[in-house]
């Protein structure tokens, strides 16, 4: 990593708003910041930009807590803007009583007209802050007609610049933007606020987020100035967006790639994260065993400018990948609670190593886990052989070197070979056509009840 460990503690935070589930894009934003602070020691702050009463729901924070929770994240701090409000009314104060919050009483058709005025003599559509012109007369004579001012921040001219973690140098010339408004007519705040008055007040250290919000990063970094008593400014990084194979950008509002969809899928959250983290860097996409090994792949600085396409069909595959490299101490409480538990005869690490590359999706470990404890149904495909196979079934406990010893001996013995030879074993010691490496299943089966299989007989 290129960072160097800041004097002042890491702190990060992810910052939903909870008006849908959220889906693989957002949890690209979400893990860069928790690997990010595993990097370097710090928190993690999960913030519920929850101003917007009318969108906002309780049943999308919740399924936001899950959904972090499966890929892995736990948040060190929750907090949610709809009980911070006290801070941006302080914040709101501060600033009207330094000049730079300033009320304004246009109608949205008054701006309308005037953007239109300005472009048609070729100006650029900027708010002219015809409102600092206004007496208090005027003010009173708008507010007894029943308007009510939204204000905007004063910002300073000149340029703002800063050194993005993603995107190097960045700068933006504050002579050319609007004067942002912060507060609505009805008193209600608009991101802009609540976001740096938060930032401040949690500590944040490093704002990282969607390139769609770098366009919000130089007035946000004047109402820092603004307000934070010169301690420093968040240092920020934009990174690129994730967009669907053909382009298109993703929305929590049509639901589609969201967390909870792909968890329904059975895909495996280690997959998502692979695919969220690794897409658009300089690594490529790869299964990994651990959020860990992620963690050490990742690095801001690697992460390209250009936007990140993703093949949504790569999922299932990478997720299958995922599983056949996972270690069973990373899946040990999903398969119990498949019903794949020690304490049965089965020495569950040799299985889970035997059947693991075998699987599409971790359920399948069931039907590999009733093969080697049974009862199941053998085919019986060339009865000969089997009888054979039955009678040179090697003494004593089973184990890595049995098949092999058998096989060869069978080999020898019946004259048949591939397919010949191994089909008819496969078929009736498992009931299955294909699946897992003969040589790991066979110690699992054991001796009695391949017998009772080689036989026909259900074991
Ligand atoms: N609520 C904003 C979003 O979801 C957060 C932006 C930010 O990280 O500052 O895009």
């Amino acid at each position: 990593m290129s960072e160097t460990k800041a004097t002042l503690p890491t702190i990060v935070r992810f910052a939903p708003s909870p008006t849908g589930r959220i889906h693989i894009g957002n949890a690209r934003t979400a893990l860069f910041n928790q690997l990010f602070a595993w990097q370097f020691d710090g928190r993690f702050v999960l913030r519920f930009d929850d101003t917007d009463v009318e969108r906002s729901r309780e049943e999308y924070a919740a399924s936001i807590v899950t959904d972090l929770a499966w890929l892995g994240i736990k948040p060190d701090v929750v907090v949610r803007q709809s009980q911070r409000v006290a801070l941006y009314e302080a914040a709101a104060a501060r600033l009207r009583a330094t000049g730079r919050l300033y009320p304004c009483y246009e109608t949205p058709d008054e701006l309308d007209r005037r953007r239109k005025r300005q472009q048609a003599r070729g100006l650029p559509p900027v708010y002219d802050r015809a409102a600092l012109q206004l007496t208090n007369a005027d003010r009173a004579k708008f507010e007894a007609e029943g308007r009510r001012p939204h204000w905007r921040f004063m910002l300073d001219p000149g340029e703002v610049a800063w050194d993005d973690m993603v995107r190097g140098h960045c700068h933006a010339d504050a002579g050319s933007l609007s004067d942002p408004v912060l507060v609505r007519e009805d008193g209600s705040y608009l991101y802009t606020l609540p976001s740096v008055v938060d930032d401040l007040d949690l500590g944040i250290s490093h704002v990282i987020r969607g390139e769609d919000h770098v366009t919000n990063t130089a007035v946000q970094l004047q109402i820092f100035t603004a307000l934070s008593d010169g301690r420093p400014a968040p240092r920020f990084g934009h990174h690129n967006l994730l967009t669907t194979a053909s382009g298109e950008g993703l929305s929590k509002r049509s639901g589609a790639l969201s967390l909870t969809s792909l968890r329904e899928r059975g895909i495996e959250a280690l997959a998502v994260c692979a695919l969220a983290v690794l897409t658009g860097t300089s690594a490529s996409v790869h299964p990994v065993a651990s959020l860990a090994e992620l963690g050490t792949l990742f690095d801001l600085s690697h992460v390209s400018r250009t936007s990140a396409k993703f093949d949504e069909a790569e999922l299932e595959a990478l997720s299958a990948r995922t599983l056949h490299i996972m270690p069973l101490a990373e899946l040990e409480g999903r398969l119990a609670a498949l019903g794949i538990a020690r304490g049965s005869t089965i020495d569950l690490e040799a299985f889970w190593l035997a059947v693991r590359g075998n699987l599409a999706q971790l359920s399948d470990a069931l039907t590999w886990w009733h093969v080697v404890n049974g009862p199941i149904t053998p085919l019986i495909e060339d009865p000969d052989l089997l009888a054979a196979a039955q009678a040179s079934l090697p003494q004593g406990a089973f184990d890595a070197r049995t098949w092999k010893t058998w096989t060869d001996g069978l080999k020898s013995s019946t004259g048949r070979k591939g397919k010949a030879l191994y089909h008819p074993l496969r078929l009736a010691l498992t009931g299955h056509e294909s699946g897992p490496d003969l040589a790991a299943l066979l110690p699992l089966i054991g001796p009695h009840k391949a017998a009772m299989r080689l036989a026909g007989k259900g074991g």
